[in-house]
């Protein structure tokens, strides 16, 4: 990974940059997975599955209706 303020190449969990010192905890940078595990809500992974199908049926519906229509437009223009 990278120093967000100077670019430098830092290494993977460390929590100062060797570079120019800065804290990268404090910006952001590494993050402590169990503070990460607390903060994501348990029932997003089962709550985003069915919502993204019925997204790409009804997708699907508008696409089969969206060629009807062109369909009879072209038969119509004949
Ligand atoms: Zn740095």
């Amino acid at each position: 990974m990278h120093c967000p303020k100077c670019a430098a190449e830092v290494r993977e969990g460390a929590r100062l940059c060797q570079s120019c010192g800065i804290s990268l905890e404090e910006y952001g940078v590494v993050r402590d997975p169990f503070t990460e595990d607390k903060g994501r809500p348990p029932a997003a992974g089962g709550m985003a599955a069915p919502v993204r199908r019925r997204m790409i049926i009804a997708f699907v519906v508008f696409d089969i209706i969206l060629a009807v229509v062109l369909v009879f437009f072209i038969l119509k223009m004949g």
